[in-house]
């Protein structure tokens, strides 16, 4: 790479890095440089999800009102991008289930929440027990909600368009490079230092950061001196590979409403995926690092991370949290034991045979963020200063609405002068990120 020096550097190339620079390079000609530590974008969390577009009915729209409302154009936003690039869109719905009687309470709030977030009474429907069995005859349960404006696609395809895309609007990438210190210099410049996999280190000089790290991006926050006062906290999400046989079981997916509901975590569901094979999964299994895929990994991180749990002293406070410790055996024992797992679905589609599970699906890792009193942060979190902007606690349903929050994204860039409008986007009229930005901050 010849050039050094930059308009916009993003650090990150999951599919939220990638979707910035796609809207980046479409509305303006600032020169942008995407930084990516693996050989490919979208490595990690946005190739190793359940790969649904999530209907908004599951996000509160007050404390959780950016994710409603990306989730809600993100569905229409990916259904557009998926046909105009002949990429598969597959409009399956879901089915929410209530386990018990009490649960009902559960979805008829979803489904207020549902259209206050924009869904239309045709798209979403409550329904009862002997309802839901006329849909899904070998599901157990009490009623359910059936949303038909959800969707199962492959996240790992869509942000590899997104980058042709991106590359083809002169956009620039560097993979196997990582971020590893940003400083601020007094002419109002960003001074990035970057090493290859074999330690050779290299700077790179930026008028602006998009902090899109993931699972990092808190580090990278507080290089800027941004989220001193947060911590976040990685759970790993399993998943098992069901059997050839299993496949007609269901027409749709079954999520659940979660038995612990003080925590951002949903139980594992029964998964139709884009290409019609299913799965279990995921739970969330509490681990030292953002890549804590395996053991290795995960003892590498043990010390550095107990190290900054144990200064935090809100965080203890979560920590002696009862109901949070019996959530964390409970999943820490659902990896240990495929019995246990299965079992959670199998409670509500009762032909499962465990026997037959043998094979553990792609893991993906979350990384929550928990503020100073030992709370998790509901929604996700943009924090800015006049030389950066970070993406923070970008959880479920982060892919469904990279998209959206992308285009929302570049257009508060225009707003404030960061870059200039140029329309490259006209020719084909796809998106107008006036629209989004005011639909999002609405
Ligand atoms: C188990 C699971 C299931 C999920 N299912 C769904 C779903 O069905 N639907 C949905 O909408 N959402 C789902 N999500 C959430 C969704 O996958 C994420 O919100 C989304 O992928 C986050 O994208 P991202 O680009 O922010 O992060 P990532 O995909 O993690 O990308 C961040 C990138 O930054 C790179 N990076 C980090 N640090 C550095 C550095 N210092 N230098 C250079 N590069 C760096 C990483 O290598 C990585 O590629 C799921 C998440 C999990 C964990």
């Amino acid at each position: 790479m010849q050039d050094k020096k930059f308009d916009i550097v993003i650090v990150g190339g999951g599919i939220l890095g990638i979707s910035i620079g796609y809207f980046l390079t479409l509305n303006s000609d600032a020169n942008v440089l995407l930084i990516e530590q693996e050989k490919n974008i979208s490595s990690h969390t946005s190739s190793r999800n359940t790969g649904k577009v999530h209907a908004p009915f599951l996000y509160d729209p007050i404390t959780k009102k950016i994710f409603a409302r990306i989730a809600f154009l993100g569905y229409s936003m990916w259904e557009t991008y998926s046909n105009l690039k002949g990429i598969h869109f597959k409009q399956d719905g879901v089915i929410e289930i209530a386990k018990e009687e009490k649960d009902i309470l559960v979805l008829k709030k979803y489904f207020e929440w549902g259209i206050k977030n924009g869904l239309e009474e045709k798209d979403i429907l409550l329904l009862n027990k002997e309802e839901t069995k006329k849909i899904e005859p070998n599901i157990r349960c009490n009623g359910s909600i059936y949303c038909k404006r959800d969707a199962s696609v492959d996240y790992r395809i869509l942000s590899n368009s997104l980058k042709s895309d991106y590359l083809a609007n002169g956009g620039k990438i560097l993979n196997l490079h990582r971020v590893t210190r940003i400083e601020t210099k007094k002419d109002n410049n960003c001074i990035i230092e970057i090493i290859t996999k074999n330690g050779e280190k290299k700077i790179i000089d930026s008028k602006y950061v998009i902090n899109t790290a993931g699972g990092n991006s808190l580090d990278i926050a507080r290089q800027f001196g941004i989220g001193l006062g947060l911590i976040d906290l990685h759970f790993r999400g399993e998943y098992w590979l069901a059997p050839k046989e299993y496949e007609k079981l269901t027409s749709h997916s079954i999520y659940s409403i979660p038995k612990q509901k003080n925590f951002p975590f949903l139980d594992p569901h029964w998964i139709v995926k884009a290409d019609g094979h299913c799965e279990i999964g995921p739970n969330a299994v509490p681990v030292f690092g953002p890549y804590s895929y395996n053991f290795i990994d995960n003892l590498r991180n043990f010390i550095p991370k107990t190290k900054e749990i144990f200064v935090k002293k809100g965080l203890w406070s979560l920590l002696y949290n009862r109901e949070f410790l019996s959530l964390l055996t409970n999943e820490i024992a659902s990896s240990f034991s495929k019995h246990i797992m299965i079992q959670r679905v199998k409670h509500f589609l009762p032909a499962l045979d465990t026997k037959k599970f043998n094979t553990r699906g792609t893991s993906g890792i979350r990384s929550l963020l928990i503020d100073d009193k030992g709370n998790f942060i509901p929604d996700t979190l943009l924090l800015k200063n006049s030389l950066s902007m970070h993406i923070l606690n970008y959880n479920s349903p982060g892919a469904t609405g990279a998209l959206p929050l992308s285009a929302m994204i570049v257009q508060e860039l225009i707003y404030e002068k960061v870059i200039h409008k140029v329309d490259k986007n006209n020719h084909h009229q796809l998106w107008n990120i006036e629209d989004i930005y005011s639909n999002i901050k609405l």
